[in-house]
């Protein structure tokens, strides 16, 4: 919301705004406090201040009367507290007076206050008189306290002494005057400290801010990987970060997205290129050789095998994915699924030279879903033919150790580059050793290897040495 002040528009949401009117708060709340202590408390706790302050000098110098140094004490304390001290015995004599032996008497001397004092104290009953002596010409009131004790002498006759205390009380009205001057300037000083420093503090806060907010305006018009700064302080530099890696996330994602787009154009559009091509063949050239014809008839279906299973990887991972995947877990023979999968292999491997060894002693009996697991197997052992060494051996071995039946698949082929090692499980990731194109690569196979394992709580895993062959690995529970 938009304030309009002086001419001046200020955002009242603002942190500019804000941070300037909690300062303001916080000053006027200290101003408050001080005025009160400083006024309220002068007015009304001078005067019992001062009577607490005599009532204890009374005390200390009846403590200490007999003492040695009483007279020094007397001296000490009136000049310090700014009192007049009087002790004298009933019979008149002066015990201790401020003319005693001072070489400047003191600046008023409390005659009319003593004599009247000295009265009260005849006919008080508790030898204890407390008095507000005021003066009508001066605005001096003066605090009077008068005690009488008995006292033993060194002879040890019993004597009356009289202490008499005569403490000034000066009109606050005065002081509190200046003070209320200098607080209305304290008060108007710190609202402008305050509104400066908020400003300040609002600026230094603001920027990083803002910085941050033009930054998320460019990630916004589709500047990826943008790097966000949150200069000085923890919790911004927090988002900062934050922002950062969502920024750098994004990007990625966004790599990721078009690769696929360009992966998958590509995958559908190789093979539909070629439809057509053997098509346009047919009908040209090949129409009328049952041969030619036969063979280019071929080639379309093996490509529309090509563009089924590709859409069908799609499918499943999509569905893998999304978890509208549903596994059926059942007891099954792993061995029996591993030999349907190499059997049906024969007649290729008869034809090509390739061999496929199983190696599984005993059977072995897995709880999950086997038309899952089928796929999981079929996709490794058509990795690793694929991928085979010149040998072109495959062995798939399925072990079981520790309450898990472990399934490995190795070839001797080219191997896999470390650094690339962790990427091959990523959707139409293509390692970039061994590219190649056949029927079946469609760049999901290890993803949806990943993915149904991963719903069965197993784990997966490769070795692979470049220049000697990989072993993929997955393990179920028992
Ligand atoms: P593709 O259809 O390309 O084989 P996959 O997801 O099955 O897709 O495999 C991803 C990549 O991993 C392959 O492109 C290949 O580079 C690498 N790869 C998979 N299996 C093997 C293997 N047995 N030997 C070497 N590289 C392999």
């Amino acid at each position: 919301m938009k304030l309009n002040v002086l001419g001046m528009s200020f955002d009242s949401k603002s942190l500019r705004f804000k941070l300037w009117v909690y300062f303001a708060l916080f000053a006027v709340l200290i101003m408050v406090l001080l005025w009160f202590l400083q006024i309220y408390f002068l007015h009304y706790n001078y005067e019992e201040m001062k009577i607490a302050e005599t009532n204890r000098i009374a005390q200390a110098l009846i403590s200490n009367y007999g003492q040695e140094n009483f007279t020094e004490f007397c001296a000490n304390v009136s000049s310090t507290s700014d009192i007049y001290i009087h002790v004298e015995e009933a019979t008149g004599s002066v015990i201790y007076s401020p003319m005693m032996g001072e070489d400047t008497p003191p600046a008023y001397m409390y005659f009319r206050e003593l004599r009247t004092t000295q009265e009260e104290l005849i006919h008080s009953k508790n030898h204890t008189v407390s008095l507000l002596l005021e003066d009508a010409t001066t605005d001096y009131n003066t605090l009077a306290y008068a005690r009488e004790i008995e006292s033993t002498r060194e002879d040890g006759s019993v004597v009356n002494v009289r202490f008499f205390i005569f403490s000034p009380l000066y009109p606050v009205e005065s002081t509190i005057t200046i003070l209320t001057h200098q607080l209305v300037y304290v008060t108007i000083i710190s609202l402008v400290f305050s509104l400066m420093l908020g400003i300040f503090l609002a600026g230094r806060i603001a920027r990083p801010l803002h910085n941050i907010t033009e930054s998320a305006k460019e990630l916004a018009r589709g500047k990826y990987g943008t790097v966000f700064h949150g200069e000085n302080y923890t919790e911004i530099i927090n988002l900062a970060d934050t922002l950062t890696y969502t920024s750098v996330e994004l990007e990625k994602s966004n790599a990721l997205q078009k690769d696929i787009m360009a992966n998958v154009s590509h995958d559908l559009k190789t093979p539909l290129t070629m439809v057509k091509s053997y098509a346009e063949m047919i009908r040209d050239l090949s129409g009328d050789n049952p041969e030619k014809r036969n063979a280019h008839l071929q080639v379309i279906i093996d490509e529309a095998d090509r563009l089924n299973h590709l859409v069908n990887d799609m499918l499943s991972l999509s569905r893998l994915q999304t978890g509208a995947m549903i596994i059926e877990k059942k007891p099954f023979s792993i061995k029996e699924v591993a030999e349907s999968i190499v059997q049906s292999y024969a007649i290729f491997c008869e034809q090509e030279g390739y061999s496929i060894l199983l190696d599984c002693p005993s059977d072995v009996t897995v709880e999950a879903d086997e038309g899952k697991i089928k796929q999981v197997l079929s996709n490794l052992i058509n990795n690793a033919v694929k991928y085979c060494g010149s040998d072109r051996l495959v062995i798939v071995s399925i072990k079981t150790a520790h309450g898990h039946v472990r399934c490995e698949v190795t070839d001797h082929g080219m191997g896999i580059a470390p650094e690339e090692l962790d990427n091959i499980w990523d959707r139409y990731y293509k390692a970039s050793t061994n590219h190649v194109r056949t029927t079946s690569g469609s760049g999901l196979g290890l993803s949806i290897v990943k993915e149904i394992i991963l719903l069965h709580g197993g784990t997966y895993g490769v070795k692979s040495e470049q220049g000697k062959g990989s072993t993929f690995w997955f393990e179920l529970a028992h």
